[in-house]
């Protein structure tokens, strides 16, 4: 059966997944990266998985996706968020096991968002904004069935557009952006905030094993008023941002990914009655899936990517 190949280069695993013809996941895995390994080791380790499935199945294509910079032709890694990567060949090191396919290189929020627009929450529409919630706030555009890139493939920076100019200072070299008020990072300092000024609430006791994104909608369930007040106010700043993207880009869909989304439901709960258009914002379908299945899927758009090898 012939599949396609998807590797997504993250900062703490490397995950790999196959699809078929049928854009559907046949097989998933993911090993840790050996950042203390360097650039060399990363690749090693995945040129030896690759060398095995490559026996294995009749690969096609293969996509790549990761953070950070590429050259101009888009075949080298020049920097990669925090992975030990300068100036690292990808797409030739990797031709030199898989000789007869098309290798593509992607930046990894356009890679989640090509999956989510192929085959998830998006499939079908001509115009969708895709936003993902983390330690920032990412994420990326369709626009007219096609990925929006900008100058140097920079578009999609979507945690950064000013909703209070008294805001906190940004590394972008603003201030109150909607990242500051709306990123998983953010809702903890809320949450840090909030247990001391109230050191006997359920918050507060939750936050002693440690303070993460999922707490303030733990202490939510048990019952934590002053979690809830919190997460009331984090949905009215998430919806702010997310009204904003609606008038800017007017799109059919805006799909939330990233870990609070986990929160599903309960997120929706205090983001939804500040929506000015419910109808049309959306928990993304494939989760934590769509990073390896948008980078399997790259080869769609291979002419723009083979343009870019020809400047
Ligand atoms: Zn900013």
């Amino acid at each position: 059966m012939k599949c396609n190949l998807g590797i997504d280069i993250g900062g703490t695993n490397i995950k790999i997944g196959l699809t078929d013809e049928n854009h559907g996941l046949i097989y998933k895995d993911s090993f840790p990266t050996r950042s203390k390994a360097g650039s060399e080791g990363i690749m090693s380790d995945i040129k030896e998985y690759c060398r095995k499935l490559n026996n294995e199945y009749d690969i096609k294509h293969i996509g790549v996706g990761c953070p950070g910079d590429k050259d101009d032709a888009n075949v080298s890694i020049l920097t990669a968020g925090n992975l030990p990567f300068r100036n690292v060949p990808v797409v030739a090191e990797l031709a030199s096991i898989f000789d007869c396919c098309n290798i593509f290189l992607e930046n990894d929020g356009n890679c989640a968002l090509i999956a989510e627009w192929l085959v998830g929450s998006g499939k079908g529409c001509n115009d969708m904004v895709m936003v993902t919630i983390g330690t920032g706030i990412g994420g990326g555009c369709i626009v007219n069935r096609d990925v929006l890139r900008g100058l140097h493939n920079d578009a999609g920076e979507l945690g950064h557009f000013v909703i209070n100019l008294e805001g906190p200072d940004c590394n972008c070299g603003q201030k109150g952006c909607f990242e500051q008020f709306a990123s998983a990072t953010a809702l903890i300092g809320y949450v840090k905030k909030s247990v001391n000024e109230n050191p006997g609430s359920i918050l507060a006791e939750m936050s002693e094993e440690g303070i993460d994104g999922s707490t303030a909608f733990k202490a939510c369930r048990a019952g934590c008023n002053v979690a809830k007040e919190i997460l009331s106010v984090y949905g009215k700043h998430l919806a702010t941002g997310l009204n904003g993207l609606k008038y800017i880009f007017a799109p059919e869909l805006i799909a939330l990914s990233g870990g609070i989304t986990k929160e599903g439901d309960t997120l929706m709960e205090f983001v939804i009655p500040h929506l000015l258009d419910p109808e049309r914002v959306k928990i993304s379908s494939l989760g934590g899936d769509a990073g390896i299945v948008g980078a399997s899927l790259l080869y769609k758009f291979s002419d723009y990517y083979l343009s870019l090898r020809k400047k």
